[in-house]
C-alpha cells in the first residue's frame, strides 16, 4: 500500500548533474556517478511521493505512457526495497527502460496528477525511479537473457536497429522466432548509436543491451544495406516474414529561404552523425563548431542535441532559434488549474551550459562573407515572427511581425527543422512498398504493408517521434508478426497502427 502523504514528506529532486564546468569538458553522459546505496536510498524516497492513484493518469489516457509502463506498482516496489521486483515489473512492458529513462521526455511525468498542482512539488519522478531499476538490474544481474522455451522454426527479418526494430526483434526472438537484425551502418543501434550524443546516453547502455539479445539469439549483421546488400530476392527466400524499422531520416530542408545554398549551412544530421563517429574513436567530424558562430534553426530534441554537440566542439557562441513564442517556465495558475505541459518551456540539459534560445523569429536570409569569403555564409538577418495553424487542414503558416531586422554573426547553420520521411532506399521500391502523403510507410490494422508478410513499425510507420513510441510500436508489430506467423500470439501489444 504506497504512502498517500509521502510527496509531503519528500520534495522532489531530479536526477543529480556534473558541474557544467566539467561536464561541457567531455563527452559522458551529463549525470554525476553516485554511489549505488546512496542512489537506491534517495530514489526509493523519491518512489515514496507517488500515491498509487486509483486512476493512474501516468499509464493510462492520452497524456501518459504508450508502453502501459506499470508505474504505480513499481514505484511501490522501489518504496519498499523490493528492486528485483520492481526490475520484473519494469521488464514487463519496456524491453530498454534505461533508452527510455535516459531519452524520453517522459509524458508519464506529465500525466501524473501531482503535475496539476504546484504546491505538490512537482511529479513523481518517474523517469528517474525507472532509470535507477534499470541501472540497479544490470548491476545484480537481474536484466538476464531470457531464451525461448519453444523454437517454432520460423524466420524473421528486422531491417533496421533503430529502438523500434530492436523491441521487434527481442519480442519476436523471446517468442521462439529466429530473427536476424540487418543495419546498413557499420555499428548497431540507429539513431541511438549516431544520432544520440554519448552525453545524452552512453553507448555502453545500448552495448549492454545488444550483449543480452545476442545471449537471447538474435542475429546481428552490420553493414548489410537490405535490398543491395541483401536483395528482396534473397530476403523473400530466406524469411517467413520481414519488419521495417528503417526510421523516418528524411531531413526536411529550408527551400525558401534567401541564400541557402552558402557553404557552412547544414541539416543538424549531417552535424550529429559524424560527431557521434568521432566519439567512437572514426576520426575527426568534418563539420566542426569549433571556433564559429552556431546558428541552430529549430527549437526540438535535435537541435538540443547539436546545441550540446557544439558546445563541446567549442563554439565561439551558440544560438537556437524558435519560430514558436517562448512558452511559460511555469504553469500559469490564474488561466487553467490543468497540466500546461506540453506548452511550458522545454529544456534540456544542454541549455544550462551557455548559448541562448531566441523565440517568435525567422530568418530573413542567410548573408555571405565578402571577398573571398563570399561563398560561405556569415551573417543571417533575423525578424520576427508569429505562427499560425490552419486548424482544419494542420497547414502552418509563418508571419512577419513588423519591419525591423536585425544581423547576427552565424560560420555555421544547422537545420533542425524535422524530417518528412523515410528516406528513399531500394528495399521499399523492390518490395512495392505504398507510402503515405506524409512520406512514412503505410499499413493495415495488422501492422501488414502493401507487400505480404512485411511489417512496419516505429518512425518509419509514425513519423519522426519519441523513443518511447518506438519500443512500443516494436513490441506491437512483434504481437502482429507472431499472430501472422503461428495464428495466435501471447505479446501484448500496447499500441495500435493510427
Ligand atoms: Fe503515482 Fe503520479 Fe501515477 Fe498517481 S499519477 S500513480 S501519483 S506516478
Amino acid at each position: 500500500m504506497a504512502d498517500p502523504t509521502g510527496f509531503l514528506k519528500y520534495p522532489r529532486r531530479d536526477m543529480p548533474k556534473r558541474p557544467i564546468d566539467e561536464r561541457v569538458g567531455d563527452w559522458r553522459e551529463v549525470y554525476a556517478d553516485v554511489d549505488p546505496a546512496e542512489r537506491d536510498a534517495d530514489v526509493s524516497e523519491q518512489a515514496t511521493r507517488c500515491m498509487d492513484c486509483g486512476i493512474p493518469f501516468c499509464h493510462s489516457g492520452s497524456a501518459g505512457c504508450p508502453l502501459g509502463n506499470l508505474i504505480p506498482e513499481w514505484n511501490d516496489l522501489v518504496r519498499r526495497g523490493d528492486w528485483e521486483a520492481a526490475a520484473e515489473r519494469l521488464h514487463a512492458t519496456n524491453n530498454f527502460p534505461e533508452f527510455t529513462g535516459m531519452l524520453c521526455p517522459a509524458p508519464c511525468e506529465a500525466g501524473c496528477v501531482l503535475s496539476i498542482n504546484q504546491a505538490s512539488g512537482g511529479p513523481v519522478t518517474i523517469k528517474r525511479v525507472e532509470q535507477a531499476i534499470a541501472d540497479n538490474a544490470w548491476e545484480r544481474d537481474y536484466a538476464r537473457p531470457e531464451c525461448a522455451e519453444v523454437i517454432t522454426g520460423k524466420s524473421v527479418a528486422v531491417v533496421g536497429s533503430g529502438p523500434a526494430g530492436l523491441a521487434a526483434a527481442q519480442q519476436l526472438t523471446r517468442a521462439g522466432h529466429d530473427v536476424t537484425v540487418y543495419e546498413r551502418d557499420d555499428r548497431l543501434g540507429g539513431l541511438m548509436r549516431y544520432g544520440i550524443p554519448e552525453f545524452k546516453m552512453s553507448k555502453k547502455r545500448l552495448e549492454q543491451r545488444l550483449g543480452q539479445m545476442r545471449a537471447e539469439g538474435t542475429r546481428f549483421v552490420t553493414g548489410c544495406e537490405a535490398g543491395v546488400d541483401v536483395t528482396v530476392p534473397r530476403l523473400r527466400e530466406r524469411f517467413d516474414a520481414v519488419v521495417l524499422a528503417v526510421g523516418a531520416l528524411n531531413g526536411r530542408d529550408d527551400t525558401t529561404t534567401p541564400g541557402r545554398d552558402l557553404d557552412g549551412i547544414h541539416l543538424a544530421m549531417d552535424h550529429l552523425v559524424p560527431a557521434n563517429k568521432e566519439c567512437e574513436g572514426d576520426g575527426p567530424t568534418p563539420i566542426s563548431a569549433e571556433g564559429k558562430h552556431v546558428i541552430i534553426v529549430g527549437g526540438g530534441d535535435t537541435g538540443a542535441d547539436c546545441y550540446g554537440t557544439a558546445t563541446r566542439q567549442g563554439a565561439l557562441s551558440v544560438t537556437q532559434l524558435d519560430q514558436y513564442p517562448r512558452p511559460p517556465t511555469e504553469r500559469d495558475e490564474e488561466r487553467s488549474p490543468w497540466p500546461t505541459w506540453p506548452y511550458i518551456l522545454r529544456t534540456y540539459p544542454v541549455h544550462e551550459e551557455g548559448g541562448q534560445r531566441e523565440f517568435a523569429v525567422g530568418i530573413e536570409r542567410f548573408v555571405p562573407g565578402t571577398g573571398d569569403d563570399a561563398g560561405h555564409v556569415r551573417h543571417i538577418d533575423l525578424r520576427t515572427v508569429r505562427v499560425h495553424k490552419d486548424p482544419a487542414s494542420g497547414r502552418r503558416e509563418v508571419f512577419p511581425v513588423g519591419d525591423e531586422v536585425r544581423r547576427i554573426p552565424a560560420d555555421l547553420v544547422l537545420l533542425a527543422i524535422g524530417f518528412t520521411g523515410v528516406e528513399p532506399m531500394r528495399v521499399l521500391d523492390d518490395l512495392g512498398i505504398t507510402l503515405t502523403p506524409r512520406g512514412t510507410i503505410s499499413c493495415g490494422a495488422d501492422w501488414q504493408t502493401s507487400a505480404e508478410g512485411v511489417f512496419v513499425c516505429g518512425d518509419a510507420h509514425r513519423g519522426a517521434s519519441l523513443i518511447v513510441w518506438a519500443i512500443a510500436e516494436g513490441r506491437s508489430v512483434a504481437s502482429a508478426v507472431d499472430t501472422y506467423l503461428t495464428g495466435t500470439s501471447e505479446l501484448p501489444a500496447p499500441v495500435h497502427p493510427t
